[in-house]
């Protein structure tokens, strides 16, 4: 459907977990409180809001987190969304800790691609970032997906002083094998304050001394807001998401549903819809349409993320779901 703006909204991203089995410092502090339980949305609700969000012509998904390979019955639950009629694409991100192991059903359910979050390619470095010495089992999870077909597209937060060795080194993942990788410039977003983005530019510049004559390739490459570019020697392509320094908000075409079930229209704002309340005072389907409906109608135009950082969303990026 469309927003006021005139945006065509095609694709929800939906968290189905808050927790996580690493702790990314951009993402999530060590000392944050779980949700309980009992908020979280149970799967038969999150499969109401998509039946709800298909109607309206919502109808490619993305699963996040936290890390949504930790939550019980998470395949089973893929399963049952993609035989939702009218959906689109279904597609996950991930950590990729969990991932080899997964990957023949995520296959067998027909997963339209899958985005790992690597930032860096250096072990300490890993180990350092996300609390977890789990480099080797991310490589093999990328492996397993490449090797079973799957699309996949690497994730790399950029930020200052942090992993900018990494950026080269993770370049040639896309020479060595058919897979997408995207700069993300790390937001200000929770624990994302702490740190400065190496923006789009500075990027594209590395990119361009590295890889003479790489050129934008102008494609659409899935439902995400990266600018792609191709080079002779890479069998995939790498984006550059630069949500900071340009922003993207014009051609912005998503919604997210957090995991304890409000709606979020701007990454940046902090307001939200409360599905869940709905759901639970016996809403049925035509009022949880209807709330999906103003929803999007009253979708902000941009956001505010370098004018006014403090001011927006106080949600941890790992309770949204990125
Ligand atoms: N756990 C999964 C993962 O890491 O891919 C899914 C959830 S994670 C919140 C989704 C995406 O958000 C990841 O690609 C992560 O790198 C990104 N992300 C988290 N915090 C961020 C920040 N402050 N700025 C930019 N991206 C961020
Ligand atoms: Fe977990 Fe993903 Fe956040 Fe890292 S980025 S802490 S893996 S939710």
């Amino acid at each position: 459907m469309k927003d006021s703006f005139g945006r065509n909204i095609e694709y929800m991203r939906i968290s189905i977990t808050d927790r996580c089995n690493l702790r990314c410092k951009y993402c999530m502090p060590d000392d944050l409180q779980e949700i309980s339980h009992a908020e979280i949305l149970r799967y038969e609700e999150i499969l109401r809001i998509s039946e709800a969000a298909i109607r309206l012509g919502i109808n490619n998904f993305r699963i996040t987190g936290g890390e949504p390979l930790v939550r019980l019955g998470c395949l089973d639950f893929l399963r049952a969304l993609r035989a939702l009629p009218g959906v689109g694409q279904l597609m996950i991100t991930t950590n990729g800790v969990l991932l080899e192991s997964h990957i023949p059903a995520l296959q067998e359910i027909g997963i339209a691609g899958i985005n790992i979050s690597l930032d860096t390619l250096d072990r300490e470095v890993y180990r350092t970032l996300t609390g977890a010495d789990a480099l080797d089992k991310v490589l093999g999870g990328i492996k397993a997906a490449v090797a079973g077909g799957l699309r996949v597209k690497l994730n790399c937060v950029a930020m200052q002083g942090v992993n900018e060795e990494a950026f080269l080194p993770l370049t040639e993942l896309v020479v060595q094998y058919p897979l997408d990788l995207r700069f993300i410039e790390s937001m200000p977003i929770g624990s994302g304050i702490g740190f400065t983005p190496v923006t789009g530019d500075t990027l594209l510049a590395l990119l361009q001394r590295h890889y003479p004559g790489i050129e934008e390739s102008h494609e659409r490459r899935g439902f995400g807001p990266a600018r792609y570019y191709s080079h002779p020697r890479l069998q995939g392509q790498i984006g550059i998401i630069d949500a900071v320094s340009h922003g993207f908000c014009e051609n912005c075409n998503r919604i997210r549903l957090t995991s304890d079930g409000f709606l979020k229209t701007c990454l940046y704002f902090g307001e939200a819809f409360d599905l869940k309340q709905i759901l639970r005072q016996g809403g049925d389907d035509d009022a949880l349409c209807e709330a999906i409906r103003k929803a999007v109608e009253n979708k902000q135009e941009k956001h505010f993320f370098r004018q006014d950082p403090a001011q927006g969303e106080q949600r941890k990026m790992s309770q949204i779901g990125g």
